[in-house]
């Protein structure tokens, strides 16, 4: 007896210094990340999945903060045409003004990253709903995700072929089911018993847009938003890779991974290599180095995007918002298209 007992506590020990050996420190952006030894308090809390509906609303603070992105990419530096990249600032704009206005009447978060990822996936510029890029096999396959930082739910879709708007469909799923992921047909049939607009392939992959999706870079569509109640949101909405396998899921519909919203610190879209984004846990990572590491929304933001994936070979960007309204919009690609605007007037769009 004395012996087990003896074994178990000799067991417990080297458990112990086996997860302490594992854990990371997490230095500023300027410093490498090394392991440590050093013993790091586990302050984990297990929620009660019911509790997450009471997360409190942050105090009123009147100032809100849109970002997007319309996708990161791009072979050559600034080797797009100039009417080109004049035509997509013009879109995001108009997507950033759609959300804008929404935000400014005091609506939720939530409704204007979904009304901005709707206008952007039935614009067929970008790599989301209308316009989506094409599997191996010719076809549209679509994911989405959507994300409320105040009470903790998700959403999303991945593998749909006939969902005029996946990110409606990814709200639904939050709101209307009792699950927070659904795939290929099963998505498909739970849209359409909710009343969602079913649309054909011909919908999304029309001759002109396979010839521009030859000769135009396309990219996911992300937005992250803050309201003036201090809630935050995400949503994200792709066709994925170029040539994917049929199946293929990406990180986009990945909570952690591509989208990921929480009133604590951050909300966060993703945009890039979604197998680096997935294995890197990115969404979720940098709303952790945030919580865990009190590291700023920058320096996490850019650690992760320029250090950690780049590191990596992985390539892409991702665009967030603080629950203070600051903002982070880092690429590690020739370009992203992206864009903000803010309730004290300031808004911007950039390609390069
Ligand atoms: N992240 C997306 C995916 O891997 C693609 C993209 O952002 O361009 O599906």
């Amino acid at each position: 007896m004395r012996r087990l007992l003896l074994l178990s506590c000799l067991l417990g020990l080297a458990l112990l210094a086996q997860s302490q050996e594992k854990d990371l420190k997490v230095k500023h952006k300027d410093q490498p990340i090394e392991a440590t030894t050093e013993a790091v308090e586990p302050k984990l809390e297990v929620p009660d999945p019911g509790a997450l509906k009471e997360i409190p609303e942050q105090q009123v603070n009147g100032h809100w903060v849109l970002v997007i992105h319309g996708g990161a990419g791009g072979s050559a530096p600034r080797s797009m045409p100039e009417d080109v990249q004049n035509e997509y600032r013009s879109k995001l704009n108009e997507a950033l003004e759609t959300g804008a206005k929404m935000l400014r009447e005091g609506k939720p978060a939530l409704d204007a990253v979904e009304t901005v990822i709707v206008f952007m996936e039935d614009c067929p510029l970008f790599n989301a709903g209308k316009g989506s890029v094409l599997t191996i096999d010719g076809a549209v396959e679509m994911d989405a995700a959507i994300m409320d930082g105040k009470t903790g739910l998700a959403g999303a879709v991945a593998s749909v072929t006939n969902i005029k708007n996946p990110v409606k469909a990814a709200r639904l799923v939050m709101e209307q089911s009792k699950h927070l992921l659904l795939v290929g047909d099963g998505a498909e049939n739970f849209a359409k018993n909710q009343g969602l607009e079913i649309v054909g392939q011909e919908y999304f992959i029309t001759p002109e847009m396979k010839k521009r999706w030859e000769d135009k870079k396309k990219g996911t569509v992300g937005a992250v938003a803050l309201d003036v109640n201090g809630n935050l949101a995400a949503a994200t909405s792709t066709g994925g890779i170029m040539n994917k396998m049929h199946g293929r899921v990406g990180d986009t519909p990945i909570i952690g991974a591509g989208t990921y919203a929480n009133n604590a610190n951050c909300a966060v879209s993703c945009t890039g290599q979604g197998e680096f984004f997935i294995r890197n846990v990115i969404a979720f990572n940098l709303s952790a180095l945030m919580e865990y590491r009190n590291m700023n929304l920058e320096e996490a933001a850019n650690y992760l995007v320029m250090e950690k994936l780049k590191e990596q070979g992985g390539e892409g960007g991702l665009i967030a918002v603080d629950k203070n309204g600051n903002i982070a919009m880092p690429f590690n690609t020739n370009a992203m298209f992206r864009g903000f605007i803010r309730s004290d007037g300031a808004s911007e769009t950039a390609i390069y």
